[in-house]
């Protein structure tokens, strides 16, 4: 339980509503900054602006998914008010007091560093990853629907980068009867690729493997789906791209050539905001109880 564990949520949207619901039930104190227009309400919760007071004794200070834009700016869809993160807003948080953000920019990152305010990704965390592949995966299966007339069964898939991401990617894929190609960069990976069942290729040779591809699907954050690699690809082929913007593929090349090309960001929070709200509840309340234990047990 967090009975006694003061926490400050400062804007954000649908899945922020998942992860209050989730400590107020824990029995955290919850300070909720840029909710004035919710009209759902959380025992116990109380309403407060962004001051330095609000958090002058706050443990634990919960933002958005992408914590701040490059200015400080919070998204927060619940107020119709502007939310800035300043550095004087930090000037009494509580030493011990953690931030925790999905993403941060370096705005946000310089801002904790210069406070001395520990800052956690949450997005960064393997187990985070992997649960939000899941939505991740069933979005670009969505997109991949939209964009084509043809089934995924039977269609030849190609996954680039077998990560987190791309593991999710392709066993969704194979699991509705498509064709799947895996690239990789690494034996390692070469070999689990083929132990799954997947037709594993390298990267460096995505172009000879270009020619039969229905779909592309890529998480690789750096230039894979060159022009070169679209001017051989088949005109029906479509490519959802994954990995963070800017993703990965020569969108303006893919548009010369016809080529549907679709850089789809933040899947879960599109497709599945509950889910991808309660991916991160269940791992920020798990860090949140461990941090208060280990502060009671030091103190
Ligand atoms: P990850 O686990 O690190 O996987 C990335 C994969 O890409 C790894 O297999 C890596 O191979 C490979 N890779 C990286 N650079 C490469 C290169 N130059 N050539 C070939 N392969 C390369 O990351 P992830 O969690 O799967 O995330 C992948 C991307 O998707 C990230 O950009 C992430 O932000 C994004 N993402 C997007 C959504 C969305 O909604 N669109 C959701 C979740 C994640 P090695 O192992 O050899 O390094």
């Amino acid at each position: 339980m967090l009975t006694g564990t003061r926490v400050a949520f400062i804007g954000g949207d649908a899945r922020q509503l998942e992860v209050i619901q989730r400590l107020t039930e824990l029995d955290a104190t919850v300070t909720l900054i840029g909710f004035d227009n919710l009209t759902q309400s959380f025992t116990g919760a109380t309403h407060a602006e962004l001051t330095a007071e609000a958090l002058a004794d706050i443990d634990a200070v919960l933002l958005p998914v992408v914590g701040t834009d490059e200015a400080g700016k919070i998204e927060a869809i619940f107020t119709s008010k502007e939310l800035f993160l300043t550095p004087d807003c930090f000037s009494l948080l509580p030493k011990h007091a953690k931030v925790y953000a999905g993403m941060a920019k370096p705005y946000l990152r310089n801002l904790c560093a210069e406070q001395g305010v520990v800052l956690i990704e949450l997005l960064d965390r393997d187990d985070v990853a992997i649960y939000n592949s899941i939505p991740t995966a069933e979005g670009a299966l969505m997109l991949a629907m939209q964009h084509t007339d043809t089934t995924i069964h039977g269609s030849t898939a190609l996954v680039l980068g077998f990560g987190r991401t791309g593991i999710t990617m392709a066993r969704s894929l194979a699991g509705l009867g498509a064709k799947v190609k895996a690239g990789v960069r690494k034996q390692e990976h070469f070999a689990r690729a083929y132990e799954m069942g997947f037709a594993p290729f390298y990267t460096k040779d995505l172009q000879q493997h270009a020619a039969g591809a229905d779909l592309i699907f890529n998480t690789v954050p750096s230039p894979i789906v060159t022009a070169g690699v679209i001017a051989a690809l088949p005109s029906r082929a479509v490519i959802i791209d994954l990995a963070s913007k800017p993703g990965g593929t020569d969108f303006r090349f893919a548009e010369r050539r016809g080529i549907k090309a679709i850089l789809a960001p933040g899947l879960p929070g599109i497709v599945a905001p509950k889910t991808a709200g309660r991916i991160i509840a269940s791992v920020v309340s798990q860090l949140i109880m461990d941090d208060t234990r280990e502060r009671r047990n030091g103190a």
